[in-house]
């Protein structure tokens, strides 16, 4: 393909061009002055802009400037308005440009795999289509503006722990269907100019050099032309990268990675027509996007955009239990009972940490409310799980007093963070203690539950009224306030499943199972395609919720573009439904869900009014990725077409007979009986070495000798722990010994270290701390590490005396140049 800036890349001498494929510093890309080449920034975060203000990192520690908080991906995904995912998109971009952002990180789009991972709060679903349709929204919405937004982060990145360096193992129909389909509907409605790389392997190659998902389907099926970035100092080998057209490194290595680019053409390996296609789509995505910073009017509505904010807090909650108490009755005592009243939570922690403009406060709502009786509010425990009689008994006084009790639960920010996964699906156990003496007091509780992921809900059965409010942003405050007052009639329906117990979920046997693997041994059956076809009940099935009003559907009318129906508002207040199509085939020869989500509407209704729906089929509707014909394909068959208000409560169902593109069966249902049976929770060797049409990769660590390894570059810190020499289980147990005293004084930087050195791979030593260890030093560092201390460190002080001359030199030679 003809490059766009042929004419500037010309221009650029080969080190120049190498410097653009790599930050020149935490969050900027290099500037070349002399083609007019403006430096970009880029800034995370997918739900609020976190452009720092002096010290840069990648874990939400430093302050950020101020900017909107908005629900997170995990609570706007409950709204099903996509509407509201582009409205949120364009306010992201104004702020991005106010601040003079011109890549702002995010939506990030990975697949809720497993409820423990830590970063399931930023993600949309463990649906891939509804993951998808929000994320293109996102995207536009953002890039109306003119900047980018960057979708993250590719692929297959579902669990947090040892994310460096684990390798998902994933079969293909898995990996097309589940974990692919949320981008290819990102990339190809959404077209976003930035896409990220994930930190893990995919099958074997890290994901930003894996030539099958970067080059094959990215690029060359779905025709992606933007710029591929690099997760923060997720590089692994420059010319790989390169070969598989990840364009940018981020962030900066003090030219480490700009020597390898230039020696690897000098040497043959790596052809400059490559580097020139790179250098092409950086210097398109820095034009476009800084004409916008140029020429952009930076204001932004503060006010607007918190009442945004609040509008979609409204749509995010979810009403999943009401027997008669909600709204709340204004001549009924209400006591308010709960940390979360005062001290809101209600985003995550890591790099999507947003700085908020304000924060609404559910406290500050109550007084003197006309529409509630409050008598008062009482903390009722501590954050982080710390036990408190007398917070309990204070909280069961006031209780007593009440007709109603609010109670707000939720885990902490610590348990819902980037870098780390939880360790169980609980809420914590201070927490449930408080409820049980709550119980005892024999009156109607209504709890408000403040999570970005599934937990067991052990109580929900035997309160009054449960309100899933997510992790709904600064604004949350007022949307809470107005749905238990019923001022807001509660629209928001789960996106994900909600097991009765973790051990339900058909990864739990798998996931951290190994050290160096994640075997996605369950396949496509994830959340309900799962609990659906291997009959396991669900404590809450997913596009599970309830309204104040009542919805009813008829007149199914099906045909070939796709199904109309009736929705009927039947109560007695105006209410938003979620109507949602489900498509599957019974009498299928390859094996797959009982249904999978194809559609969705959300609609307004006043109390009896009635409207037509109409939900389109499209590309997604019919198809499944068969491994022995390598393509998308059509079964032939008659599907079920099923429609309904969620995976569970279908209300219409007719069939639809629907041509085949293949009769070509992929699959012997006789060597993978139980992926046809749908029992995927404890799969042997056989059934999934034969669905992944490989040999299973050791995932074991591997020891040379009795309890000890030999150190590499992709030996984490808490590997080091096996290392041959004393100076690698020293660095090992001071870095375990700093986090557990830290675990008991101060718990966020207990959990910043495990985040940011814990898990760390030795090439990350190099590839995250700017230059202060050069690649070529880290060759020292192992050294030591395997048993050689001096002789290691004569290499890394050598190393670093060679490069400091070799600097001097190259900085000599551009001075001539200029
Ligand atoms: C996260 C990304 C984030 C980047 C920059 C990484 O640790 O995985 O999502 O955009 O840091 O902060």
């Amino acid at each position: 393909m003809k490059r766009k800036h042929q004419d500037i890349i010309d221009q650029l001498t080969l080190q120049e061009k190498a410097s653009l494929m790599s930050g020149k510093d935490f969050w900027q890309t290099e500037n070349i002055d002399h083609v007019g080449l403006p430096s970009i920034f880029l800034s995370d975060g997918p739900h609020g802009l976190r452009k720092q203000q002096a010290a840069a990192d990648n874990l939400g520690l430093n302050e950020s400037f101020k900017a909107t908080c908005f629900p997170t991906a995990s609570a706007v995904a409950s709204s099903w308005n996509l509407e509201l995912g582009r409205q949120i998109g364009e306010a992201l971009g104004k702020e991005a440009i106010y601040e003079k952002v011109h890549v702002l990180l995010g939506p990030g789009i990975n697949i809720k795999r497993n409820p423990l991972c830590g970063r399931n709060f930023e993600y949309f679903s463990e649906d891939p289509y509804l993951a998808g349709k929000l994320a293109a929204e996102y995207v536009q919405g953002i890039q109306s503006q003119g900047v980018s937004a960057c979708v993250k982060h590719f692929a297959c990145n579902s669990q947090e722990l040892r994310r460096m360096n684990v390798d998902s193992v994933v079969d293909e129909r898995a990996l097309r269907e589940i974990y692919l389909t949320n981008f290819e509907i990102a990339i190809k409605e959404g077209k976003p100019w930035t896409i990220m790389s994930s930190y893990n392997l995919v099958n074997g190659d890290y994901s930003n050099q894996n030539q099958h998902i970067c080059n094959a389907i990215l690029r060359n099926e779905w025709k992606y032309e933007g710029v591929m970035v690099s997760d923060w100092g997720g590089e692994d080998d420059r010319i790989k990268g390169l070969l598989a057209n990840n364009e940018l490194e981020m962030p900066f290595n003090d030219g480490d990675t700009d020597r390898e680019i230039v020696q690897a053409i000098r040497d043959g390996k790596l052809d400059e027509a490559v580097l020139d296609d790179c250098v092409d789509r950086v210097i398109e995505l820095a034009f476009k996007t800084d004409k916008t910073i140029k020429e952009a009017p930076v204001t932004f509505d503060e006010e607007a955009n918190h009442k945004l904010a609040e509008r979609a807090a409204e749509e995010c909650i979810v009403l999943l239990e009401n027997h008669g108490v909600l709204p709340l009755a204004k001549d009924k005592k209400v006591a308010f009972i709960g940390k979360f009243i005062e001290q809101p939570r209600y985003q995550g922690a890591g790099s999507s940490l947003v700085n908020p403009t304000r924060l609404d406060k559910v406290v500050d709502l109550l007084n003197d409310n006309p529409d509630i009786n409050f008598i008062g509010y009482e903390p009722g425990f501590h954050l982080n799980g710390k036990k408190s009689k007398n917070r309990v008994d204070r909280a069961v006084k006031l209780a007593s007093q009440a007709d109603v009790i609010v109670a707000f639960l939720g885990l902490d920010e610590l348990s819902e963070a980037e870098g780390i996964d939880r360790v169980n699906m609980r809420l914590p156990n201070n927490q449930l203690a408080l409820l049980e003496e709550l119980y005892k007091l024999d009156k109607p509780i209504v709890v408000c539950l403040f999570t970005g992921s599934a937990v067991e809900l052990p109580f929900a059965k035997r309160v009054d009224a449960l309100v899933h409010c997510h992790l709904t942003g600064q604004a949350s405050a007022n949307a809470i306030v107005n749905v238990l007052t019923g001022k807001v009639n509660p629209s928001g329906k789960l996106s994900e499943s909600y097991p009765f117990f973790y051990k339900n979920n058909p990864a739990a046997k798998y996931f951290h199972a190994n050290e160096n693997t994640a075997e996605y041994r369950e396949s496509i059956y994830v959340g309900y395609r799962y609990y659906e076809k291997a009959n396991v009940d669900v404590m809450y099935p997913f596009g599970y919720g309830l309204s104040y009003t009542e919805f009813q559907y008829t007149d199914l009318v099906l045909s070939p573009k796709g199904v109309t129906f009736k929705l009927k508002n039947i109560g007695n207040v105006k209410g938003k439904e979620v109507a949602q199509m489900y498509i599957g085939l019974e009498k299928s020869q390859v094996f797959r869900p009982k249904k999978e989500l194809k559609g969705f509407a959300k609609v307004e209704l006043e109390p009896g009014e009635e409207k037509e729906v109409f939900i389109p089929f499209d590309d997604y509707s019919f198809r499944y990725f068969n491994v022995a014909t390598n393509k998308w394909e059509i079964e032939q068959g008659d599907y079920d077409i099923s429609v309904g208000a969620s995976s569970k409560d279908i209300w219409l169902k007719e069939r639809l007979h629907v041509k085949g593109t293949t009769t070509t069966l992929p699959y012997d249902e006789k060597k993978c009986p139980s992926y046809f049976k749908g029992n995927v929770a404890d799969v042997n060797d056989e059934e999934f070495a034969y669905v992944l049409g490989r040999d299973i990769p050791d995932g074991k660590m591997k020891f040379h000798r009795k309890k000890r390894i030999i150190v590499n570059y992709y030996t984490t810190v808490q590997q080091l722990r096996f290392a041959q020499g004393w100076s690698g289980r020293f660095f090992a147990w001071a870095i375990r010994t700093a986090i557990k005293f830290l675990k008991k004084v101060n718990p966020k930087t207990a959990n910043t270290l495990i985040m940011g050195i814990y898990h760390q791979p030795m090439r990350g030593i190099s590839r995250m701390t700017g230059g202060a260890v050069h690649w070529e030093q880290l060759d020292g560092l192992i050294t030591m590490f395997n048993g050689h201390f001096f002789k290691g460190l004569s290499i890394f002080r050598k190393e670093g005396k060679k490069l400091k001359i070799a600097r001097k030199e190259a900085e000599k030679a551009a001075a001539k140049q200029a």
